[in-house]
């Protein structure tokens, strides 16, 4: 049936035809309740009549200019953007590695404009990812990913995550930037210490480094701020947004402050799509609803619900899952048995969940889920979990 296809991934024999909400519908009727979210993509569920209306609207106005002309929505979503969070300057694109690829480009023209073309060497994280293209995933340096691609885009060096004097240790007369995700999300849901987050600050203000967050998966409300990196009390030069900012539209985006991106002037970067309108009334309609008074609130409220059910199931079955980590709805569940079949089991449960390294289950639910949908999933959890013993 998808022959036509390149076999790139390894996909479930399962097709929706519809989504409401928190869940997903198959043809024949079948209902499932979504904690993947397109890969913590729908923060706003499917088919949210806001969003719907937003898009349908513009449609039926405009789909795209390109870049040689302003863009009113752009200018609107930029400026909300920046009102919400520590960055001067926007960059729309297309992607999550496209907005990685733009920030290093970032870093190492701050440091060119400067004086320092030297200072090209970016430090990253062992366990990161950043995207699928050749430099975001030498940037990441995960040899399963790079094996048979030809050489690696040069420039990165890779510390372990966590560790600030192996990281110290590898800065040179050369690096340009430190480029960490808060919450590795691929590599395991691993939440950095705030501590960890506030000292790479430290570190960058000390040697002027570019400090990039790599927030396409943890930002954009996920752990129930706006962006992870509030829960320190810091803030990066630079960060790439892709996932939730458009919630199941495609786009992304990089954040930076003026200083970081003063030397990004006319010609130095570009995307044919990036900004389009579509994308920009779409995002725009997401922050509607993430702004809205007691929104975030909510997100934190009911993510603490699902983190205490989730660690009393730990307890209750822990032949089967070994502890649960992450943040907000972020969340990572541990496995002793393989993640695979439990994501398989959870399947058959109704509940789609999405698999990481280091034999964890992703839960990313959309954001606006309630007690009832943490109920149902905590139930069907429960019932792989029981039937795991049995056949145990
Ligand atoms: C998904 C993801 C990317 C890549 O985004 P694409 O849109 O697939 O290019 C990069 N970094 C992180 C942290 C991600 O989760």
């Amino acid at each position: 049936m998808s022959d036509a296809l390149m076999p790139t991934y390894a996909r479930a024999d399962l097709a929706f035809e519809r989504g409401e909400g928190p869940y997903l519908y198959t043809a024949d009727g079948r209902r499932f309740l979504d904690f993947a979210a397109g890969i913590a993509v729908n923060a706003l569920g499917h088919s949210h009549p806001h969003l719907v209306q937003a898009l349908q609207e513009q449609a039926a106005k405009l789909w795209h200019v390109s870049n040689l002309y302003t863009i009113p929505e752009g200018q609107r979503l930029a400026e909300r953007l920046t009102a919400n969070s520590f960055a001067e300057r926007i960059f729309f694109c297309n992607s999550g590695a496209e907005a990685v690829e733009g920030a290093l480009k970032i870093a190492r023209r701050y440091h060119f404009a400067a004086g320092h073309p030297e200072k090209t060497r970016v430090i990253s994280c062992a366990g990161a990812f950043h995207g699928r293209t050749l430099t975001t995933l030498s940037a990441a340096g995960n040899p399963k990913y790079l094996d048979g691609f030809g050489p690696v885009s040069e420039g990165f060096d890779s510390v372990p995550f966590g560790n600030m004097n192996e990281l110290r240790n590898a800065i040179t007369p050369e690096t340009a930037a430190i480029l960490v995700e808060p919450i590795q999300g691929e590599g395991g849901v691993r939440p950095a210490d705030l501590d960890y987050l506030r000292a790479l600050r430290a570190v960058c203000d000390e040697y002027d480094l570019l400090l990039i967050f790599d927030e396409i998966q943890c930002g954009m409300g996920r752990t129930g701020k706006l962006f992870a990196h509030q829960w320190a009390g810091m803030a990066p030069d630079v960060m790439a947004l892709a996932k939730g900012l458009g919630s199941g539209f495609p786009i992304g985006a990089i954040l930076a402050t003026e200083k970081a991106a003063e030397a990004m002037q006319p010609g130095t970067h570009g995307s044919t799509f990036g900004g389009n309108p579509l994308a920009m009334a779409v995002a725009n309609a997401v922050l509607d609803v993430m702004l809205e008074e007691g929104f975030l609130p909510e997100v934190d409220r009911i993510a603490r619900l699902l983190w205490q059910e989730l660690n009393d199931l730990v307890k209750r079955y822990p032949h089967v899952l070994a502890g649960v980590r992450g943040a907000g709805l972020m969340l990572g569940l541990q496995c002793v048995v393989p993640n695979t079949e439990v994501i398989a089991k959870l399947r058959e449960e109704g509940l789609l969940t999405v698999g990481a390294a280091e034999n964890v289950i992703r839960l990313l639910p959309p954001l606006i889920i309630d007690e009832t949908q943490v109920k149902e999933a905590v139930q069907a959890i429960d019932r792989a979990c029981a039937s795991w013993a049995e056949a145990a």
